[in-house]
């Protein structure tokens, strides 16, 4: 029996960087990356298996496992583990291809892989997750290593999932050795890996003499000649796990206006000129380690005075915000939404989630970029805008090798210059590989695409 009709996950992750690539002069400066486009875009291995594990009745279940292991030109695969029930593989192979671009653009070696369960955590006790992740790391031990395969954390596998897995894996394999990142600090984690995602999405430390930013502020401070920043900015954001969380603390901490979060059932919605506080932000990091929903705190004393809460609504079309942060899960904005996003002058839009923009959107907002040219939105893809999370994975595993643990200091000085490559290899790329028009900006979105796959064709 196969829970997998189609892939439409992965043909339009697929259609969306190929269309990218084909509107370029890619090809006609490079023929032979036509060849490398068919080749990269079949996984090297796919490895599937079955979980049984023990409920808290004593009953068995049993679970989907896989690990698409994508690309190795740039490195071992490299990628997270996704714990949801709508897992399969076209969700997989959409997350294992993406993860395979953006991990070029980070310059790090590592190449791509996603895998993950269609295992639910919600509705779950802690014993019952971590028999699961010991079973699920019995099989995949014997396919990941600390030079070969290093899975992270995703939807549904945070810092505490990661250390079951990693203690399962030691004792199935007896080594300790940097096979997981993610890691808590006290047994070879990264300083900053767990805030890594949603800060390298909006956090900066604008130094004018090396001009390091992280994505988000580097590029409003781009788009307007250094005169504005998140200061006085209103951020509409969705989600409210690991991403959502500290890019909205590090917005608030910024100067900027936090005015949305949500969940897969509603979204909180900041009532008039109130934004949401770095407490609050706790509360609701609070209730989502207990795997309970916004909708059990809106309606408490605090909440229901100061946010509208929103059943099954997105956040988009119910705020006016300066820039939009998708940061829940894959296909989060649709064209419809996409287009009031534009209405409402939103000017800056990206991805804390991978794949968080439909087709439809982009072409919303590549629509918009062409048509306005100067004063056009900026649409900044995942793929570069949340690559901080795997970067710092990338140095998490450089100082496991050593055996060494790096400062904050140190490793926020990296991140930093690898987001800010990470953009200028973006609009660089753009300016040099897609013919823009009068007054056009460039497309981060074209950019993004053809620097990534340009390094994996050339390796390959
Ligand atoms: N799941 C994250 C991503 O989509 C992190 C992957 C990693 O750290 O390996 O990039």
């Amino acid at each position: 029996m196969s829970n997998l009709p189609t892939e439409p996950e992965f043909q339009q992750a697929y259609n969306e960087l190929v269309s990218t690539l084909e509107n370029s002069n890619l090809f006609q400066k490079n023929p032979e990356y036509k060849t490398a486009l068919s080749v990269v875009s079949i996984p090297e291995r796919i490895i599937q298996f079955r979980v049984v594990w023990e409920n808290d009745k004593g009953e068995l279940q049993v679970n989907r496992g896989f690990r698409v292991q994508f690309n190795s030109a740039l490195g071992p695969y490299k990628g997270g583990l996704r714990f949801h029930p709508t897992v399969n593989l076209s969700i997989l192979k959409f997350l294992g291809f993406e993860q395979i671009f953006k991990n070029a653009l980070t310059g790090l070696n590592i190449g791509g892989g996603k895998g993950g369960a269609d295992f639910d955590p919600k509705g779950k006790s802690d014993n019952e997750i971590r028999r699961f992740c010991v079973s699920f790391m019995r099989e995949l031990s014997k396919h990941i290593g600390a030079d070969t395969d290093i899975p992270a954390g995703d939807i549904g596998v945070s810092g505490r999932e990661i250390g079951w897995l990693f203690g399962a894996y030691k004792a199935q394999t007896k080594l300790w050795e940097g096979v997981l990142t993610g890691k808590g600090t006290s047994w070879g984690g990264s300083l900053i890996r767990p805030e890594a995602t949603g800060y390298g999405l909006v956090y900066v430390s604008f130094d004018l003499h090396t001009q390091k930013t992280q994505y988000v502020d580097h590029m409003i401070r781009y788009a307007s000649g250094g005169q504005e920043s998140f200061k006085g900015k209103r951020v509409s954001i969705s989600g409210s796990g690991n991403v959502a969380q500290y890019a909205a603390l590090k917005v608030i901490e910024l100067g900027g206006t936090v005015v949305s979060l949500s969940d897969s059932k509603g979204a909180l919605i900041a009532k008039e000129g109130q934004g949401i506080t770095a407490d609050e932000v706790a509360i609701i990091a609070d209730i989502k380690v207990k795997r309970q929903y916004l909708a059990d705190i809106a309606s408490t004393q605090g909440f229901c005075e100061k946010y509208e809460y929103i059943a099954g609504a997105r956040p988009w079309t119910h705020v006016d915000a300066n820039v939009a942060l998708p940061c829940a899960t894959q296909n989060e904005v649709s064209g419809d939404e996409a287009k009031v996003l534009v209405e409402k002058c939103t000017k800056f839009i990206a991805e804390g989630s991978n794949m968080g923009c439909t087709q439809e959107a982009i072409d919303v907002f590549e629509a918009n970029r062409r048509e306005k040219k100067g004063d056009a939105i900026w649409y900044a893809p995942g793929k570069a805008a949340n690559a901080g999370g795997v970067a710092v994975s990338g140095l998490e595993m450089a100082q496991n090798s050593q055996r060494l643990s790096w400062t904050t200091e140190e490793v926020d000085e990296k991140l930093k210059s690898i987001m800010s490559n990470c953009f200028h290899n973006g609009l660089d790329t753009a300016k040099e590989y897609v013919e823009l028009g009068e007054g056009e900006l460039p497309s981060l979105v074209a950019g993004s695409n053809i620097a990534g796959f340009k390094k994996v064709a050339a390796a390959m």
